[in-house]
């Protein structure tokens, strides 16, 4: 069994060396995996993978010894199968979905992470409804085998996947369970009003309620947060409410060592901090001076 950590984070990924550059982006932080979505997280324009070096990129992840097993794809955040208000919306979102599917795949890369819904004022029965008639909708009909990972969310506005008895109705009402995994995203659990400080218990309900074998990805976020504020806003590793000695517990916890763990903390002084927070991470040891050395005053 592997028991190397398996560290990355979201990066980049544009012109002109697209997948390249996410892939030299990681190298330079000391990663050994990372997180890209295929285009703007915030639109639905896409440019064709074979614009974007996917060939290139799955041949230079081999060279540099990254294995593509443990990369993640995230799909944008307007897409929104759980809108059961708005036809267009949700149209939108399984159009999307189901093409998003072959391109995560066209990088070699087997899962997205993907935001359940929101129910937008309908209520979470129909939010969830709705979920797994999209989830349905798009996996009966795939090719491209991809898991696409519903996220543990915190909870925000009208946002489903707050608990793990919501990712559990999706998952019990979705026919190809094997293309389904989870998420497990601290500042989320954190915000939505779990104690994240009890990584045993929180895993142990985790178990119980969806099934360990389903977590497939671990975002490690630190929250600005107070426990159960339903906000979402992360913060960098050690520097909020969860705190450097928490968050080392899930990355280096025997029960998820298999599973690749992805920073999304955020940028300091317009500074991507991973090369620093993956250095407190290895060397185990907090760098309290981290906003000060990205130039934070
Ligand atoms: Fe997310
Ligand atoms: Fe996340
Ligand atoms: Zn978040």
């Amino acid at each position: 069994m592997d028991k190397k950590l398996i560290l990355g984070s979201h990066v980049g990924m544009s012109a002109p060396d697209y997948y390249i550059g996410s892939i030299n982006e990681a190298l330079s932080y000391g990663a050994n995996t990372f997180m890209i979505y295929t285009g703007a997280p915030q639109n639905t324009r896409r440019l064709a993978t074979e614009d974007m070096k996917a060939a290139e990129g799955i041949k230079y992840l081999k060279e540099k010894g990254i294995d593509v097993n443990h990369i993640v794809a995230h799909a944008p955040y307007i897409i929104n199968l759980g809108n059961s208000v708005k036809p267009e919306t949700y149209e939108l979102a399984v159009t999307f979905l189901q093409d998003e599917l072959q391109r995560v795949a066209d990088f070699g890369i087997k899962m997205v992470v993907m935001h359940p819904g929101a129910h937008v004022g309908a209520g979470v029965e129909a939010g969830l409804t709705q979920i797994i008639e999209g989830l349905n909708t798009v996996l009966d009909n795939d090719k491209s085998g991809t898991i696409i990972a519903l996220e543990t969310m915190a909870g925000k506005g009208t946002e489903i996947g707050r608990t793990f008895e919501e990712i559990r109705a999706i998952i019990d009402g979705v026919h190809k369970k094997e293309q389904l995994g989870v998420c497990l995203d601290t500042c989320h659990i954190n915000d939505a009003g779990y104690d994240v400080h009890d990584i045993d218990g929180i895993l142990d309900e985790f178990d119980r309620i969806i099934g360990l074998e389903y977590l497939k990805v671990v975002h490690v976020n630190d929250s600005k947060n107070e426990r159960g504020a339903g906000k979402d806003r992360h913060e960098n590793i050690g520097f909020g409410t969860i705190g450097y000695e928490t968050l080392m517990k899930y990355i280096y916890s025997p029960r998820l060592a298999h599973l690749p763990k992805i920073l999304e903390t955020p940028y300091v002084n317009g500074v991507p901090p991973y090369g620093h927070e993956i250095k407190m991470i290895k060397d185990k040891v907090w760098n309290p001076n981290l906003k000060v050395e990205l130039g934070e005053n």
